[in-house]
């Protein structure tokens, strides 16, 4: 099936990473949210990306233009309606993404595809409450979108072979490398990757090392570009935890129970960047370790 128009709900640092990319790769993008000042800030940043772009001579200026006058906005979900594609990409929880599926359902055409950005949340669960469990698959970007090559393709029990097809025909439009993965907790990146950001809050809370040597440690010793504490506090660490308890809830396991220092952090709203404070201080100049 031929996608051309895609309705983006959830403009937050995903969802405007998301419009950027598929603006570029000359599709009509229409953006939702609850909020008028997250659709204008995601415009904003998107700009400003594409800008960024320009100056390094990776995309003309009449690219940026034409990407921007490819994205529109609304506040009325149900505009979306119309869309060949919808890319749910709101807060990770299961309650909102569940309303947000149920709202849309009256208003889309027979054809459309849905798809959740889910980190974590299972997709055959949101599919089977849907109208559509055969079109409906995770579509699992990476943070940042214009700048991450990977894109998680990930089936429901029900999804068809014609869905799985056409998202990966756009996934190779945006110039981006898919990896297919099964729908269990976590799916592929996040079930490898959380457990080891998880294992070295656990090195941190057990005074194995501080944050400065268990990053240090990582970069140098295993050529991770960037350590696994200050990983953390750019995705969030609250978005790690719920990550982890979606791994321990739903594999039953006791290797994946969340170090209580991890709790701690996101139960005092040191979240990591977004919030200037989490296992680094990054309200001066150049980031503090916080221990
Ligand atoms: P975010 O907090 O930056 O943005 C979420 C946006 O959703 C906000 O602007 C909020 O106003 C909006 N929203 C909330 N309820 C809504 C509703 N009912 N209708 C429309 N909009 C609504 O979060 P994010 O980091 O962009 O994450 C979004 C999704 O992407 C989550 O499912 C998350 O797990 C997933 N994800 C995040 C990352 C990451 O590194 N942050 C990576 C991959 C996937």
């Amino acid at each position: 099936m031929a996608i051309e128009t895609v309705g983006i709900v959830g403009a937050g640092q995903m969802g405007n990473g998301i419009a950027h990319v598929f603006a570029l790769a000359g599709y009509q993008v229409l953006m939702t949210d609850i909020s008028q000042d997250a659709l204008d800030a995601a415009v904003t940043r998107v700009t400003k990306n594409l800008d960024r772009q320009v100056s390094r001579e990776a995309i003309s200026a009449e690219d940026r233009d034409a990407a921007l006058a490819r994205i529109r906005t609304t506040l009325t979900l149900t505009d979306l309606g119309p869309t060949d594609l919808i890319i749910e990409a709101a807060t990770e929880r299961e309650t909102v993404k569940q309303a947000i599926f149920e709202d849309l359902l009256p208003h889309l055409k027979p054809t459309t595809i849905l798809t959740s950005n889910t980190s974590s949340i299972s997709i055959t669960r949101l599919a089977s409450r849907t109208d559509r469990p055969e079109k409906f698959m995770g579509f699992h970007f990476m943070n940042p979108v214009p700048v991450m090559q990977l894109v998680e393709l990930i089936r429901g029990i029900a999804t068809d072979a014609e869905t799985y097809d056409t998202l990966l025909a756009v996934v190779e439009n945006l110039g981006k490398t898919a990896a297919s993965a099964e729908d269990f907790p976590a799916f592929i990146v996040n079930r490898i990757l959380m457990p080891m950001i998880n294992e070295a809050v656990y090195t941190l809370y057990e005074g194995v090392g501080n944050v400065n040597s268990i990053d240090q440690s990582l970069k140098l010793g295993a050529n991770h570009p960037m350590g696994p504490l200050e990983l953390a506090d750019f995705i969030g660490l609250d978005t790690c935890l719920a990550i982890m308890n979606v791994l321990h809830d739903g594999l039953a396991d006791t290797k994946y129970r969340p170090c209580p220092l991890l709790t701690k952090y996101v139960e005092a709203g040191w979240l990591g960047r977004k919030t200037g404070r989490g296992f680094y201080d990054y309200r001066g100049e150049t980031p503090v370790p916080t221990r």
